[in-house]
C-alpha cells in the first residue's frame, strides 16, 4: 500500500483544513503576530511553505524549531484576508510532528517530554494543568524565589488564600473525583492522545541513545536547558 505523503497526512488534521485556504504572502499575520516580535518566527513563510504542498519542505518544518515558537493566541485568524489561519496550521504540524518523531530533532521539540510530563500528566493525574504539589521550584528555577517560598509554604499560603487545594467540594483546587478522572483518561484513549504521549516518550528515549546520555539526564534537560538562540536579536 502506498504510504501517505507528509502533506496528505496535514490534510486529514481538520485544523489544517480550516487553517489553509491560499496564502497571498500578504504578510499580515506576521505583523500581528507576538511570536513574531520575539522569537525568529514567521507565519507568513510557514503558510507558504505547506502550501507548496512540497514534503520535503513540509519535513523540514516538521524537524525545525519554527513550529514551536507560536503561543496559539489565534491573532493572525481575524487578521488574515483570505481567512488563513496561522495559529491552527502549526498545530496540525506540531502534532505531526509528534507522531512521526521528527520533534527530538529541534530544542524546542525536544520540550515537548517535559510538557508530556508535566502539563500533561498533570490533567490526567489531578485534572489540572499545574497542580502545586508537583510543582517543583528546582525544576522551574525561572519560577524565582517567591515561588519557591510559596512551595515551602504550601498548605498555610492556600489556607490563607481560602482556596481548597486537594479537599473535596468546591473551590479552587479543589481534589478532582476519580470518575472525572476516568473520564478524562477514556477521551484521551479514543482521541489518540494516550498514543501520541507514548509516542512521545518513545522517540524520545531513542533520541537519549542516540546522543549518548541517560534517559533520566535528557529528560532533566528537556525542562532546564535553553540555548537562547531563539530571539529575534
Ligand atoms: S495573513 Fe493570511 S494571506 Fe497573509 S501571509 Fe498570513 S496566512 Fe498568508
Ligand atoms: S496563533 Fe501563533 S501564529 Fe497566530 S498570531 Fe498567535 S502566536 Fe502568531
Amino acid at each position: 500500500m502506498e504510504k501517505d505523503t507528509l502533506y496528505k497526512r496535514l490534510m486529514d488534521d481538520c485544523r489544517f483544513r480550516e487553517g489553509l485556504n491560499a496564502c497571498i504572502n500578504c504578510g499580515t499575520c506576521t505583523a500581528i503576530c507576538p511570536a513574531a516580535e520575539f522569537y525568529r518566527y514567521d507565519p507568513r513563510s510557514i503558510a507558504n511553505m505547506v502550501q507548496s504542498q512540497d514534503d520535503a519542505v513540509i519535513e523540514e518544518l516538521l524537524r525545525s524549531e519554527a513550529i514551536w515558537y507560536c503561543g496559539e493566541c489565534m491573532s493572525c485568524v481575524s487578521r488574515c484576508p483570505r481567512k488563513n489561519a496561522p495559529g491552527l496550521i502549526i498545530m496540525a504540524l506540531r502534532s505531526l510532528s509528534q507522531d512521526m518523531g521528527y520533534f527530538t530533532e529541534s530544542e524546542k521539540g525536544r520540550q515537548q517530554l517535559a510538557l508530556k510530563r508535566t502539563v500533561g500528566e498533570n490533567i490526567l493525574n489531578y485534572g489540572y494543568c499545574i497542580y502545586p504539589r508537583v510543582f517543583h521550584h528546582a525544576m522551574h528555577p525561572e519560577s524565582g524565589p517567591v515561588s519557591k517560598w510559596v512551595g515551602e509554604h504550601l498548605d498555610d499560603v492556600h489556607r490563607r488564600l481560602g482556596s481548597n487545594l486537594d479537599g473535596n467540594g468546591p473551590g479552587v483546587l479543589r481534589k478532582i473525583p476519580q470518575a472525572a478522572l476516568d473520564e478524562l483518561k477514556a477521551i484521551f484513549d479514543v482521541t489518540g492522545g494516550t498514543q501520541r504521549f507514548e509516542t512521545i516518550e518513545r522517540c524520545s528515549r531513542m533520541k537519549a541513545e542516540e546522543m549518548g546520555i541517560p534517559f533520566e539526564e535528557y529528560s532533566r534537560r528537556t525542562a532546564t536547558l535553553n540555548s537562547n538562540n531563539h530571539s529575534v536579536k
